[in-house]
Formats: structure tokens, C-alpha cells, sequence
């Protein structure tokens, strides 16, 4: 199974609060293992961790990492680096390179992005090459690049789990 995490650079606690945690919850949903954080803002760590334990699975966040040196130690332990932008490849004509990628980091942006993560990267990947969303960008490229069916992923020591219905909600609670 890949490893893939995504590392959140440039979120600003005062307005991104919403959007880091649908990144995290995405990224988790969508089977990634683990998101850093190059910010500090420890709501945000609380409210996902507590998420995680109500719906399972073993997704972590890690909060006011150094975003250089979590890149760095990454490639150094033979991972590569792919940053989602949109001025980068189009994710189609870069799919294939980095479906052969066993240890994956995705980098994402709120503000502008330093050019040094450019460079430091080993893909500098566009979800289609017109602006959109870091979360819309995480769920396609983890959709695309997946090598089973991501939305059939299992969440273990889960308290609550959906019963998937044609209509209305029903969702078991496990004490
Ligand atoms: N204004 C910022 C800049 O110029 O770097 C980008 C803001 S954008 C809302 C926030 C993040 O969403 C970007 O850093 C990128 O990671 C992601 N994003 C937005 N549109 C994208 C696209 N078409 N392809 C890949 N990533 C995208």
C-alpha cells in the first residue's frame, strides 16, 4: 500500500480554519495516513483528532511542523514530493510517474506558495490548469492516483458507521 501524506503550507487560523479541516478530512477520507501542518493552530489538531476517533481509522495530524524541513527529511527517506498548483502538469499527463511513487507527499497552499517548494519538488502538478480548491485538487489527485477503489476504504475502530441507504440517514454507534 502507498504512503501518501499531505503536508498544509500557508493556513491562516483567522480565515482558513474551515478549509484546513476539509483538507485533513478529505485527505483522510480519501486514504491518505497523515496531514502536517505548517501553521500553528491546535483547534484545528483538536477537531480532526476527535473526528478520527469518532469515524476510526488511523489518520493523524501533526500541527506547526517546519514545511523545508519535513520536505527534506521526506526525499532524504526516499519519498517524492508532489505539489498540487495550478500552473503545474496537468494531473492526467502526470498520473502515471507518480502511480509507480511508493512514498508520496502532497503539498498544498492557502496563500501564495514560496517558489522554493517549486523546486523542491518532484511534480509540480495542476488539477486542470484553472483556479479552484485545495480540497477539490487533494480528493481528484488522490482519486486518480489511487490503486484501489479509495471510496471503499475501511476505517478501523470506527464508534460510528454509515448504512448506506437509498433515502434518509442511518448511522450505527458502536459504544
Ligand atoms: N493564490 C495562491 C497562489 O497563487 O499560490 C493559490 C490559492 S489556491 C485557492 C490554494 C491552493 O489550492 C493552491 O496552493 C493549490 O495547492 C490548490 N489549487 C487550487 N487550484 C488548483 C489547481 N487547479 N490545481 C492544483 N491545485 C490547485
Amino acid at each position: 500500500m502507498k504512503r501518501i501524506v499531505i503536508l498544509r503550507l500557508g493556513h491562516r487560523p483567522q480565515r482558513d480554519k474551515r478549509i484546513t479541516t476539509h483538507v485533513a478530512l478529505t485527505a483522510r477520507a480519501f486514504g491518505a495516513e497523515g496531514i502536517l501542518l505548517a501553521s500553528n493552530d491546535p483547534s484545528i489538531t483538536r477537531s480532526v483528532t476527535q473526528m478520527c476517533q469518532r469515524w476510526g481509522g488511523e489518520f493523524y495530524i501533526r500541527n506547526d511542523v517546519k514545511w523545508k524541513t519535513e520536505i527534506k527529511k521526506w526525499k532524504s527517506e526516499g519519498g517524492k514530493v508532489c505539489h498540487l498548483s495550478m500552473y503545474g502538469i496537468n494531473l492526467p499527463d502526470a498520473v502515471a510517474s507518480m502511480q509507480g511513487c511508493e512514498k508520496l507527499m502532497i503539498v498544498v497552499g492557502a496563500e501564495k506558495v514560496p517558489f522554493e517548494v517549486y523546486e523542491l519538488a518532484d511534480w509540480n502538478v495542476a488539477v486542470g490548469n484553472q483556479p479552484h480548491s485545495e480540497v477539490a485538487a487533494v480528493a481528484v489527485t488522490l482519486d486518480r492516483i489511487a490503486e484501489d477503489e479509495p471510496l471503499k476504504n475501511e476505517f478501523k475502530d470506527a464508534q460510528l458507521h454509515v448504512v448506506p441507504m437509498d433515502r434518509g440517514k442511518k448511522v450505527i454507534e458502536n459504544s
